[in-house]
C-alpha cells in the first residue's frame, strides 16, 4: 500500500512536503469508536487497529471511514447532493452497501452499524451472505446476487483473491454487449426491482429528501431503471438520484474529501467559496 501511494505521488509529480495526511475509505465495518476495523468480509481482512497501522505506515495523520459513508459525506458536502441533509445512499457493486444521513449527520447507531442497508433481512430462507447471515438484501440485489442468478458463481467470497475474481467477472458482465447481455438484462431488472421492494420499508421510516443509487452495478441502466420504476410503483414520492443521470463522487474522491474534511477544513468551511481548491490539495487517497 505504501509503495502504491509512492507510485501515485511520483506519477503526479507531488513532492513529499505537499502531502499532509491520508484519507482511507474502507469496504468494511469500523469499531464503535471508528478507529479499528471490526471486519471486512468483502476483503477477507481480519479485525485490527486500522487507524494506528496506517498512521505508523505513512507516518502522518490519517482519517478512516467506511466507503459508503465516506461517499455520502462527500456527496452531501460538495457533490451533486450538496446541501441535502436527509439522504439514503445505496452503493451497488459486487456487494451492496448503504449509508444514511439524518439531519446532516451520519446515522451510526449503537454499534456503528447504522445505515448498513445492504444487510437488512430480505429472504429469511435465502442464501448465506458474505457477512455470515442468511438472506440479506445483499444476496438478492447485489452484483454477486446477479452473478449467482446468471450461473457465473456458486459461492460467496471470503478472500481478496476471490473478491478480485468476482469483481473482474462482474465488470465483464456489466460491460458486455453480446447475447449474454440480453440474458443479463432480465436478471438485472429482477435485482433492481428487488432492491426497491426490500428498501421501501426503510425509506418510509427514514423519510429522506432523496435516495441515491450509485456504484458500478447501480450505474447499469437495466438495474437502475428497474429500481427507479419499482420505487415509483410502490408510491415513493421523494427524489430519486441515479448515478446513470448525475455525476457521482467516486470512492477515491470521497477519501480525499475525508482527509480534507477531518484534517484541514472546519465544519463551517464552504466548498462553494473556493470550488477550485478542493482537489488541488495533494492527498493520498484510496
Ligand atoms: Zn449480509
Amino acid at each position: 500500500m505504501h509503495h502504491l501511494s509512492r507510485d501515485v505521488l511520483k506519477r503526479n509529480k507531488v513532492p513529499d512536503h505537499r502531502v499532509f495526511g491520508v484519507g482511507f475509505a474502507v469496504a468494511g465495518y469500523l469499531s464503535r469508536e471508528g478507529k479499528g476495523l471490526e471486519r471486512a468480509p468483502y476483503l477477507g481482512w481480519p479485525k485490527f487497529d486500522l487507524k494506528s497501522s496506517l498512521t505508523k505506515l505513512f507516518d502522518m495523520p490519517v482519517a478512516i471511514e467506511n466507503v459508503n459513508r465516506c461517499i455520502a459525506l462527500a456527496e452531501t458536502r460538495f457533490g451533486g447532493l450538496a446541501n441535502v441533509d436527509n439522504l439514503v445512499l445505496i452503493r451497488s457493486a459486487l456487494g451492496l452497501g448503504g449509508a444514511v444521513m439524518v439531519d446532516g449527520e451520519l446515522l451510526r447507531g449503537e454499534q456503528n452499524l447504522g445505515g448498513d442497508l445492504g444487510h437488512v433481512l430480505a429472504e429469511p430462507k435465502g442464501h448465506i451472505c458474505s457477512c455470515g447471515k442468511r438472506g440479506c438484501l445483499n444476496t438478492v440485489a447485489s452484483g454477486w446476487a446477479v452473478m449467482m442468478q446468471m450461473g457465473i458463481t456458486k459461492q460467496s467470497y471470503g478472500t481478496i483473491n476471490q473478491f478480485r475474481w468476482h469483481n473482474a467477472q462482474l465488470e465483464k458482465l456489466l460491460g458486455d454487449n453480446t447475447f449474454v447481455a440480453e440474458k443479463a438484462h432480465k436478471v438485472l431488472v429482477e435485482a433492481g426491482t428487488a432492491l426497491a421492494r426490500h428498501l421501501m420499508p426503510s425509506l418510509q421510516i427514514l423519510n429522506p429528501e432523496t435516495v441515491c443509487l450509485t456504484g458500478p452495478l447501480g450505474r447499469h441502466p437495466s438495474y437502475a431503471n428497474a429500481f427507479h420504476q419499482g420505487l415509483i410503483e410502490l408510491g415513493f414520492s421523494a427524489k430519486i438520484t441515479l448515478a446513470t443521470e448525475a455525476e457521482i463522487v467516486t470512492p477515491s474522491m470521497a477519501s480525499a474529501y475525508l482527509a480534507l474534511s477531518n484534517l484541514v477544513y472546519s465544519p463551517n468551511f464552504s466548498f462553494d467559496q473556493e470550488p477550485d481548491a478542493i482537489f488541488n490539495e495533494k492527498v493520498v487517497s484510496f
